[in-house]
């Protein structure tokens, strides 16, 4: 993209950044500071080690628009309103959608050493709970929301809202104009980090989506809910268990019987069908597998690890004991009780007493029930999008588009989401910084930027 001199004049903005959610904060911060910095090296003081005021604001005009009437809904809401920052261990398995690899590329460059230093440099101390999830230590998100505006602020970053951004126009000798009712903005790079479909009252409605895509670039043929409950059939067991909540084995099962992929965790019953941690984590992959093979169905298994006949071997081993009382020992009545009844067993028959067929039948829905899922609860329940913008259209190394040169993305819009615990938010500090550091740095080399009192920046 061309910077040349005669190409600055008229823009109103260096950067802009569109979605003020995890991504585009970071991605305005770390643009900003990055600015600072380059701009302390070009404008060295003999007093002080660092630019004054009215100097460092001449660094570089950074510009977050947001199209919600209040910003950073989905930090404060996030975690029951605790925002589970980071995970102690993040690594690209715990993600899906683009590669490994190239989610591990972008990890790499802000790891969760990099995301602690930053919120305790902001004054948000993080405590690591027993499950690895990282929240900060008030239990409270407002705390993560406050420290991110007020480091905005800090570097002169410019938000606005309500400013819904409509139209992305690419200008002839390089730049952007972007514009909406509101009215339009030029600028020399913009970041696209406006989130993909979840949780749409938030603001992130899926636009950002169609204006990338009539940039040039692709999204992924299915875009679907991710962390999201799923809905059993009308007249199910799972659904007279509401309430009750325990760990269990979720897994994915193709047509043939091959397990395509699982999670151990707790799960919780519900008046609609399921959810918890372990059929949230698992939820993209059934839908995801269903784009595919229509037949692709769930199961719960009480006894992770254990096959069927190893179920049955246990029910055996209770001798004179009741199978109500042996199922007990695992399972919380309600369930052992729907159980037998789901197999035709009365529940004060000893095992050995049971036919064999009603037996191994009791025995496969301990390790492997099946629940008919009709569907999920829709990005309005999701925590997640999974689809998005493929990874191999971006420059990994700085988060630049390649299709559309000076446009960069960061957040949930690209094709990767997280399992439960931090991930997500994870891949958004680490993607916003990256395209932060990046714009500013791409800018460098344009004689007007960074240039103390130039006036093509205001
Ligand atoms: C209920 C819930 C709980 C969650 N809990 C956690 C958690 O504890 N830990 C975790 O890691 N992840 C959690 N997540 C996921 C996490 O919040 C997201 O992955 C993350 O916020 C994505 O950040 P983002 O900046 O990419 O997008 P978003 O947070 O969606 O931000 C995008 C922003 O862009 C704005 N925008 C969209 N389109 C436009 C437009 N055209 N013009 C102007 N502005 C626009 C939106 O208003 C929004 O503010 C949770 C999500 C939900 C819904």
């Amino acid at each position: 993209m061309s910077d040349q001199v005669g190409n600055s004049a008229g823009f109103d903005a260096d950067i802009v950044v569109i979605g003020a959610g995890a991504a585009g904060l970071m991605s305005a911060i770390h643009a900003a500071r990055t600015a600072r910095q380059e701009f302390a090296k070009i404008i060295p003081t003999t007093d002080t080690p660092k630019a004054t005021d009215s100097q460092t604001q001449t660094a570089a005009r950074i510009v977050v628009l947001d199209g919600a009437p209040r910003i950073g809904i989905k930090i404060l809401v996030a975690g029951g309103g605790r925002c589970n920052v980071t995970h102690h261990v993040v690594r690209e398995q715990d993600y899906a959608g683009s590669t490994p690899a190239a989610i591990r590329r972008v990890l790499s460059r802000f790891t969760v050493a990099d995301c602690v230093a930053f919120f305790n440099q902001l004054g948000v101390e993080l405590k690591q709970e027993d499950t690895g999830k990282l929240f900060p230590v008030t239990d409270d998100a407002h705390t993560v929301l406050n420290a991110l505006l007020q480091a905005a602020r800090a570097v002169d970053v410019d938000i606005r809202s309500p400013l819904r951004v409509q139209t992305i126009t690419p200008l002839v000798d390089g730049g952007f104009e972007v514009a909406g009712a509101w009215g339009s903005l030029r600028a020399r790079r913009v970041a696209l980090c406006s989130g993909g479909k979840s949780l749409p009252k938030s603001g992130s409605d899926g636009l950002g989506l169609e204006l990338v895509q009539k940039l040039g670039h692709s999204v992924t043929e299915h875009v679907i809910p991710s962390l999201v409950p799923l809905v059993a059939s009308a007249q199910h067991w799972v659904r007279s268990l509401s309430g009750l909540t325990l760990d269990a084995e979720v897994r994915v099962v193709s047509a043939t019987g091959k397990r395509i992929t699982s999670f151990t965790n707790s799960m919780l019953f519900t008046h609609f069908g399921l959810s918890g941690p372990a059929v949230l984590d698992i939820s993209r992959y059934l839908m995801m597998e269903r784009t595919r093979d229509a037949s692709a169905s769930l199961q719960l298994s009480f006894m992770p690890g254990c096959s069927l006949e190893q179920a049955d071997t246990w029910l055996l081993e209770a001798k004179a004991q009741t199978v109500l009382s042996r199922l007990r020992e695992k399972l919380p009545e309600r369930l052992a009780k729907t159980l037998l009844e789901g197999a035709g067993i009365a529940s004060d028959r000893t095992p050995k007493q049971i036919e064999r067929d009603r037996r191994r039948a009791l025995a496969q829905l301990l390790c492997g029930a099946p629940v008919e899922i009709v569907g999920d609860r829709g990005f309005s329940h999701a925590e997640v999008t999974a689809g998005g913008v493929p990874l191999s259209e971006m420059n990994l190394a700085t988060m630049e588009s390649r299709k559309c040169p000076g446009l960069y993305m960061a957040g949930e819009i690209l094709d990767v989401d997280g399992r439960i615990g931090g991930f997500n938010f994870q891949w958004a500090w680490a993607s916003g910084f990256v395209a932060g550091i990046s714009m500013t740095s791409s800018l460098n080399s344009s004689p007007h930027f960074l240039k103390p009192n130039n006036e093509n920046n205001r």
